[in-house]
């Protein structure tokens, strides 16, 4: 096992996350098996409980994690799922010693920081990685960070432990250009780099971020002043398209220099045909789409959160870049439908309804369902989105007036969207977190179905119906339910607790609102899983969020379809 430690410098937020997800996938293109691992110094077991303000979205991974959204670009450029135990946090860590002591495991010694600490996450990165040529690892933070100290000092411990020939670190660090001296600043980096070496680091590679490329000058300066090879010195510009990011570090050929470090020999020609022939799409599009995107916003000071829904927007880009279509994405604030109607939802080629939580905006939300399904107007509707459209279809066409879900008014007479009973007990005992239905679900979609027919086209079916196959053969414990004979099964990751009230079903079928697809519990019970509107340009709505697992070269079918949609507007 070889590792990558991904450290950052000078700011937060410095694009560590791509950056590793990128040496990754060069490390996969040279014939390499590489993974990559979040490290989150903070004390919060994983992100589940944390709000969209504080780190973003929260990323579901197909074991039921709720993590930080880095493992989501992992994911996207890597292309296959990660399970939870590649994002270790200093909760984690905390909670699994407490408990081993508690257990008596420690056999009356006293559990340290050093040793005890440090090890733990050894045995975690090692975990993680296990079976794989190459680990990369992000710490998260930035360097000088009081909280980052045992991750550094475990990754000496690995180098110690596996040799400094199968250890690299790389900086990420920030160059700044101030508009008054108009010039790239190395200072900054150079002291990063110097808190590194306290920690008895001294990094192999310096990926230099900065607002434009990096001059020879400034890396003669970084190699003259912090004794790194300025060959090792790699520019890493701001690009306008993440997806640029390791073509732009094979450009300086940080594959090569990589495999060079580890003394290994490329065992494939890397081929980025496909991947520059999608991101060029996305640059030089043929059309443009304008798409609104319905929901609650929470805005911090001046900033609006657009990254709580990172991978709704990516999902997007990548169905755009099949069609070589520019997808516009705009924020519409559900509680201005409220107020002020519709009317602003009349310039957009399709509407997206995402997931989300709670009563705060969920009337603006269903108006806008409603414009969509009355104007014949792309729609696509995403966890809460489904639950909103059904809500929104049992008042308007089948007489409901009062339809609603119980998480927004729970003494409705019309709970079309509800607790199911067995979710009930477990929430009279506060156990609000196992009440989630959490990570990936076998869906079985219904025959002659739009959504069938997208599955199919993407070739999503093919590769999931092959998923499920390996899943039975290795006998892993996965939520498929029962699907024996079934040859329309799909997977989807979820996270939400309310699901579609059966009771309800037979009545929405017959006013002509179609269940496409549904997982079949092992007790017999079927949650529905999708809808859609069969005489519609496109009505289309899931309980799943799909776009977890949409990636360039591979987008997610209901994206495919509500983009395609879109474009014949
Ligand atoms: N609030 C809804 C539920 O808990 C939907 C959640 C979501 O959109 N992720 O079921």
């Amino acid at each position: 096992m070889r590792f990558i430690f991904v450290t950052g410098g000078v700011i937060s937020g410095v694009g560590k996350g791509l950056a590793t997800a990128s040496i990754a996938k060069i490390l996969q293109q040279y014939g390499y098996t590489a993974t990559a691992v979040k490290i989150d110094p903070y004390i919060n077991y994983d992100a589940g409980t944390l709000r969209p303000t504080e780190h973003g979205e929260v990323w579901v991974t197909d074991d039921g994690g709720e993590i930080d959204q880095d493992l989501g670009n992992y994911e996207r450029f890597l292309g296959f799922e990660l399970p939870k135990k590649n994002n270790i946090t200093t909760g984690q860590v905390y909670k699994e010693l407490i408990d081993k002591e508690r257990r008596g495991e420690f056999l009356g010694q006293t559990v340290e920081v050093i040793p005890h600490v440090p090890n733990e996450i050894k045995r975690r990165i090692k975990e993680a990685g296990s079976g794989f040529d190459f680990v990369v690892v992000e710490v998260g933070g930035t360097i000088g960070d009081y909280q980052n100290l045992p991750y550094l000092f475990a990754a000496k411990g690995l180098e110690l432990e596996f040799g400094k020939n199968n250890v690299a670190y790389v900086l990420v660090t920030y160059l700044p250009v101030p508009s008054n001296i108009g010039e790239m600043k190395t200072k900054p980096t150079q002291q990063a780099i110097r808190m590194l070496n306290e920690a008895g680091i001294f990094p192999d590679f310096v990926l230099c971020r900065a607002p434009v490329p990096l001059d020879d000058v400034r890396k003669k300066k970084l190699e003259t002043n912090a004794n790194i090879d300025a060959d090792n010195v790699i520019s890493a510009p701001d690009v306008d398209n993440i997806y640029k990011v390791p073509l732009n570090l094979e450009s300086e050929d940080l594959g090569k220099k990589l495999l060079k470090h580890f003394g290994v020999m490329p065992l494939a020609e890397p081929d980025w045909t496909n991947w520059k022939r999608l991101v060029e799409n996305m640059n030089h599009p043929k059309k443009t789409v304008n798409i609104a995107m319905v929901g609650k916003y929470i805005d911090i000071g001046h900033f609006s959160l657009t990254d709580s829904y990172i991978s709704v927007n990516q999902a997007l880009l990548h169905a755009g870049a099949e069609f070589s279509v520019k997808v516009n994405i705009d924020w519409v604030d559900a509680k201005k439908i409220e107020k002020e109607g519709t009317d602003c939802l009349k310039v957009y080629d399709g509407i997206v309804v995402p997931g989300g939580f709670g009563a705060s905006g969920v009337e603006g939300k269903i108006k806008a369902i409603e414009y969509t399904r009355t104007h014949n107007l792309p729609f696509l509707g995403l966890c809460y989105g489904l639950q909103l459209a059904v809500a929104e279809y049992a008042r308007n066409v089948c007489g409901m007036q009062t339809a609603n879900t119980t998480e927004v008014d729970p003494n409705t007479i019309c709970p079309v969207i509800d607790i199911l009973p067995t979710q009930k007990s477990i929430l009279a005992e506060g156990r609000y977190g196992a009440s989630m239905r959490l990570g990936a679900y076998a869906a079985i979609l219904k025959e002659k179905s739009r959504v069938l027919d997208l599955y199919k086209r993407t070739g999503r079916l093919e590769e999931d119906l092959k998923r499920i196959e390996e899943i039975k053969k290795n006998g892993q414990a996965f939520r498929l339910g029962i699907i024996d004979g079934q040859h329309n099964v799909v997977i989807e990751r979820h996270r939400h607790r309310y699901e579609v009230n059966p009771t309800f079903v037979q009545e929405l079928e017959k006013a002509g609102l179609v269940f496409s697809g549904f997982h079949h519990r092992e007790d017999g019970t079927k949650l529905m899983e999708y809808i859609e509107l069969p005489n519609h340009r496109f009505f289309v709505a899931t309980q799943a969020h799909p776009e977890f697992k949409s990636r360039l070269g591979n987008p997610s079918p209901l994206f495919f379809g509500f983009i395609e949609a879109c474009c014949k507007n």
